[in-house]
Order: structure tokens, then C-alpha cells, then sequence
């Protein structure tokens, strides 16, 4: 076992099992490219290893470089702009190898394959050393993979933990740890709230709401608060970058935690992809959605007689109550197959007194 920064890691892959696999790649590229002059290109840092070991192996002629994917912020907070650095030949016409040691969700190679098309190359073709089959959600050909591996958080061979790591010759993968971590789901009025603070004292886990964070900025009128007004008061969801920085940070608050509920998060893909990856550099991951079913009109005749009493201006008006729970099907809802295609949902009556719908989500726990 080793240790790098506060993460513990175990090995995985040992340096003769990758240097085997890299001959097996390196054979098939040999027998695919060699009248094509093709011109590899290695993602920086991770891929410096790897590149160096098939450029070792291939026998005809061929070019390298390296590049980098930058990405900065555009002139509005949700806009990424990716760029490419590095890359000083011209590759119009081309035959383009990207060498990358890992493919996880699959964002970057399918942001660089935009942009080498965009350059004219004539063809792209993509090689790594590890692929995740499990986190993959794009649809960008792999044309040639190392491993298969889990969706584990793995460092060495070029790959790091925080900046450490990428001097192993061998690959270790994170011990993984027995944190529960819960989302609890379901439409705006659904008892989320009510149920998680009974839940996160049974089971002590630590309980995260991001609307209640967000009501806490707001109070205290700081930047966030302020950014996140306009969208809240119209029922509308915070922009996914906000809200996933916030909820980052949440998480680091709590780093001697057994679980968190997550109450209100994830509401989109994107967060959804974040908390995968967030658990994940934890050694951990998403133990279960439980998801509180209720009956839209249900929904609003609570929220509105809460709104009596909670001072939330969200809920004292049935236009955006309405318009909070149409958000919900339009945009959240579809989180359910997100976590029914990985066997983690699970799907509880919110309807009843508190105590009977408790029972019900025990169940669901004590179970996993
Ligand atoms: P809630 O208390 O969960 O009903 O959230 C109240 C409001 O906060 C929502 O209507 C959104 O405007 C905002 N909000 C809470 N959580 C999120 C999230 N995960 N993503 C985007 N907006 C959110």
C-alpha cells in the first residue's frame, strides 16, 4: 500500500502486465499504420509514459507532440472555452493518433477530436492506455484500448493523484472506502428535506441540501447568494457550475464523514457526472437514488400551505411552484435512468405520515 497526500492506494496493475499490453497495442498499430506517416499526438501530463513506450515500438515512419486542452472561462460563468496548446505542426490531411493514458467520461478526447477535425486532419483515430467503460458517455470511437478497468480512481504510470503519483511504474487504485452516500430524489415538495434530517441522525451521515445553502447565500447577500437569487425566485435551476463548486466545497467541509445525503443535488447530467467523479476521487461512490414518488397536485397543495409558514418566496406562488416541478420533469427527471441503468435506483410512496415513509427508505438502506 502507499500513500499520496491523504489517499491511501493499493496496486492494480503491475509495470509487466502494462509493458505486455502496450507491445499488443503497439503490434496492431504497426500492422494498421504503416504507410500512413501518422503523426501522434500525446495528451499532456498523463500520456508522457505511455507515448514514449509506442513510440519505442513503432517501426515506420512517423511524427510526435504533445498538447494540452486548456480550458478557460468565457465572458459568462457557464461557458467553458476549450483550447488546444502545443500543437505546431500542420495537420491538414493527416493521419492523427491521440494517445491518451486514460479515457474516463470521455469529454476530452471528444472536445479534441472536434478540434482536430477542425484542423482538416483526414483522420483521427484514438488510443489509451485505460478505458472506463463504466463512466463513458460519449460516442467517440476507441479505436484502440489498453484495459478495460472499473470505474476506480487510479494513479501511476504517468497518471497522479494531485500532482503525485505519475513516477510509478506500476498502476495502484484507490482503496476504496465504506462511505454511504445517498441522493435523495424526487419532485420539489416531496418530503426530501423532512426525511433527510431524520435519516442523516439514524444512520449519521451528514446531510447536504444545496437549496438550503443557497437560501443561506442568500441571506447573508453574498456573491453567490446574489447569482443564485435571480434563478431561484423564478423556479429555475443555478447554472450546473455554480452549484457544482458549491457543492465541492460542502463536501470538503466533511472530511471525517461516514456519508452524505444529498438532498437536492444531482439535478442535471452534468452534476451528476461531477458527484460521480467527486465520490470517486474519494474511493467512494453514490450508494443508492431513493427517490420520493408524489402526486403533482399533491405537491403543489403542500408546498403552497408550507409556503404559509416557510418565508420562502418560492413557494408562496403557485405559478413558480408549478413552474419548480415542471423544471423537475423537464430537466431532473431524467436522472432516473442515469441511476436505474447503474441498479442504483430505487423508487419509495412519499405519501403517508413521516414515520411510515421513514420505514419505507429504511428499508431501501439497510438493504444495500
Ligand atoms: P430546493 O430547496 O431543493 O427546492 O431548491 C430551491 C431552488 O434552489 C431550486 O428551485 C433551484 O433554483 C435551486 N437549486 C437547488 N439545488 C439545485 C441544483 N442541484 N441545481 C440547480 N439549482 C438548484
Amino acid at each position: 500500500m502507499i500513500k499520496l497526500h491523504d489517499l491511501q492506494f493499493v496496486p492494480f496493475i503491475a509495470e509487466n502486465e502494462i509493458i505486455a499490453t502496450i507491445d499488443r497495442m503497439s503490434d496492431r498499430l504497426n500492422k494498421d499504420l504503416s504507410d500512413k506517416n501518422p503523426l501522434f499526438v500525446g495528451v499532456l501530463n498523463g500520456a508522457f509514459m505511455f507515448v514514449s513506450e509506442i513510440l519505442k515500438r513503432f517501426d515506420f515512419d512517423c511524427e510526435v507532440s504533445f498538447i494540452k486542452l486548456a480550458s478557460y472561462q468565457g465572458t459568462e460563468t457557464t461557458h467553458q472555452v476549450k483550447e488546444l496548446v502545443g500543437l505546431d505542426q500542420d495537420v491538414s490531411g493527416r493521419t492523427v493518433v491521440v494517445l491518451e493514458d486514460i479515457v474516463d467520461t470521455g469529454n476530452t478526447i471528444t472536445v479534441l477530436s472536434k478540434l482536430l477535425r477542425d484542423l482538416g486532419c483526414d483522420e483521427i483515430r484514438i488510443a489509451t492506455l485505460f478505458f472506463k467503460p463504466e463512466a463513458y458517455t460519449k460516442k467517440v470511437k476507441i479505436d484502440y484500448f489498453g484495459f478495460e478497468i472499473p470505474n476506480k480512481f487510479i494513479v501511476g504510470y504517468g497518471l497522479d493523484y494531485n500532482g503525485l503519483g505519475r513516477n510509478l511504474t506500476d498502476v495502484y487504485q484507490l482503496k476504496s472506502s465504506d462511505m454511504t452516500n445517498l441522493v435523495l430524489f424526487g419532485p420539489p415538495g416531496a418530503g426530501k428535506g423532512t426525511q433527510a434530517e431524520v435519516l442523516k441522525q439514524k444512520y449519521d451521515l451528514v446531510h447536504i441540501s444545496t437549496g438550503d445553502v443557497f437560501r443561506y447565500n442568500i441571506k447573508n447577500a453574498t456573491e453567490l447568494g446574489i447569482l443564485a437569487k435571480s434563478f431561484i425566485d423564478k423556479g429555475q435551476l443555478v447554472p450546473d457550475e455554480v452549484t457544482i463548486n458549491m457543492l465541492n466545497a460542502e463536501v470538503d467541509k466533511n472530511p471525517d464523514a461516514k456519508g452524505f445525503i444529498f438532498d437536492g443535488f444531482p439535478r442535471t447530467t452534468a452534476q451528476a457526472d461531477s458527484l460521480q467523479e467527486l465520490l470517486t476521487s474519494k474511493g467512494a461512490e453514490v450508494s443508492a437514488m431513493i427517490a420520493l414518488e408524489v402526486d403533482d397536485e399533491v405537491l403543489v397543495q403542500r408546498l403552497l400551505e408550507r409556503g404559509k409558514t416557510s418565508g420562502r418566496p418560492d413557494d408562496a406562488d403557485e405559478g413558480v411552484i408549478r413552474n419548480r416541478i415542471k423544471v423537475y420533469y423537464d430537466e431532473t427527471a431524467i436522472l432516473k435512468s442515469y441511476y436505474l441503468k447503474q441498479n442504483k435506483y430505487f423508487g419509495v410512496d412519499g405519501v403517508g405520515g413521516i414515520d411510515d415513509i421513514t420505514k419505507r427508505l429504511s428499508q431501501v438502506i439497510d438493504d444495500l
